[in-house]
């Protein structure tokens, strides 16, 4: 069965594990910070924390923004569930803001109309959350002018995209937002196995999640040098720590990340190039001033105009030995979020593009025949609709 994402490990990757189990420690060692240093020369940023998951990484930021039930945290429906509980997770609130019809991104005209609404209420929106969906950065000069504007925080879920350029950029996604939040799960670019990382080049979040990470314990330097014990538990904090074994993975990983993109954005070539005479399929569309680096394919079919649905589409793909998938279910259909109002007029990109959406497999060790099977398929699915 070929799915729509999977991890790339070769035997030096392998190696490296087998090696980093030999090492003295294997928790809290010197191996999350060799990769932390990685991580911060090859996105640019001031500052790169290790941790247990990408979901970690988002609890965390919000936790060093002081976020409480006091704030108002927005992001687009169109995304994965810890874009969202992430402000759940600090009590805050949260609500949704439509998404770019081409880029399925957060709409930036959509937030500001939402945040003069909240204004009109006299209420302020904290932070936006935003994901740059699918591998293709968001339209981030945008996001930039009404954080300014609006002093709002500016959360970058850059878990589908880290890798991809905006302005030809790789260090963009700090640059423009104040934190950046990154995945390491075996579907994303690289893997820890499980795993993630935020980037920031602000210290204050650098040191705040620090302290989350590891139960909130403060160790101070000189303190310690007289009272070799002692350390200080500041606040509440958790068990979020990537361990050796993940981080000598991820640095393994990441040199390789460049050659997984290429791959990427050779498949992605190729399904494009393929698709072009399909004119029932709408592809991915790319802004300007950007690069994708193609953790999803997502392509789309007016099913209603059609006149054949999706379910029947994925039963036609699995006869194949192909699993698609959707990325995602709007947020707002969630049992989770039925106490939010919402009003669907508002979200006409979202609802329409989950009507039509749908991931072909797309991932950097995808075999030749592999390709050729989702290739195949497509062209039999077009038969089969001519010929209805
Ligand atoms: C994968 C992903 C996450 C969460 O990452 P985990 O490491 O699985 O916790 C968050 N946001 C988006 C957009 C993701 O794709």
């Amino acid at each position: 069965m070929i799915y729509y994402g999977k991890q790339n490990l070769n035997n030096l990757d392998i190696a490296n594990v087998i090696k980093s189990l030999k090492a003295e420690k294997i928790t809290q060692g010197e191996k999350p910070l060799e990769f932390e240093n990685k991580l911060k020369t090859k996105f640019k940023s001031k500052y790169a924390i290790s941790l247990s998951s990408g979901t970690a990484a988002l609890h965390c930021i919000g936790l060093s923004l002081n976020w409480t039930e006091e704030d108002i945290i927005l992001t687009s429906p169109i995304t994965f569930i810890a874009s969202a509980s992430c402000a759940l997770m600090t009590n805050s609130k949260i609500d949704f803001v439509d998404i770019d019809k081409d880029i399925f991104s957060m709409d930036p005209n959509a937030l500001e109309d939402k945040i003069k609404l909240y204004r009109k209420k006299n209420k302020k929106i904290t932070a936006v959350v935003i994901t740059d969906f699918a591998g293709q950065p968001a339209d981030w000069l945008d996001f930039y002018y009404l954080k300014k504007k609006y002093d709002i925080q500016l959360i970058n879920d850059n878990c589908h995209s880290y890798g991809a350029t905006y302005k030809d950029d790789i260090g963009y996604a700090s640059k423009y937002a104040d934190a950046v939040s990154l995945s390491f799960h075996p579907v994303k670019h690289i893997t820890t196995i499980e795993g993630g990382a935020i980037l920031t080049n602000n210290y204050q979040i650098y040191k705040n999640s620090k302290l989350f990470r590891s139960h909130g314990i403060d160790r101070n330097v000189q303190l310690t040098k007289r009272y070799p014990w002692k350390y200080n538990v500041k606040t509440l904090g958790y068990n979020y720590r990537m361990n050796d074994i993940q981080a000598a993975l991820g640095i393994s990983q990441l040199n390789r990340l460049d050659e997984f993109i290429v791959k990427k954005k050779k498949i992605a070539k190729i399904y494009d190039n393929f698709l072009n005479d399909f004119e029932f399929i709408k592809k991915p569309i790319l802004k300007t001033n950007r690069t994708h680096s193609y953790h999803l394919y997502v392509l789309k079919i007016n099913f209603d105009r059609l006149k054949y649905s999706k379910s029947k589409l994925f039963k036609f793909f699995k006869l194949s030995g192909i699993t698609l998938q959707v990325h995602y279910i709007p947020l707002f259909y969630h049992q989770i979020f039925k106490k939010i109002k919402i009003d669907k007029e508002k979200f006409v990109n979202s609802v329409q593009y989950y009507k039509e959406c749908f991931s072909v497999p797309i991932f950097s060790g995808i075999k030749k025949k592999e390709i050729s099977k989702v290739k195949e398929t497509l062209f039999n699915l077009k038969k089969k609709i001519y010929e209805k």
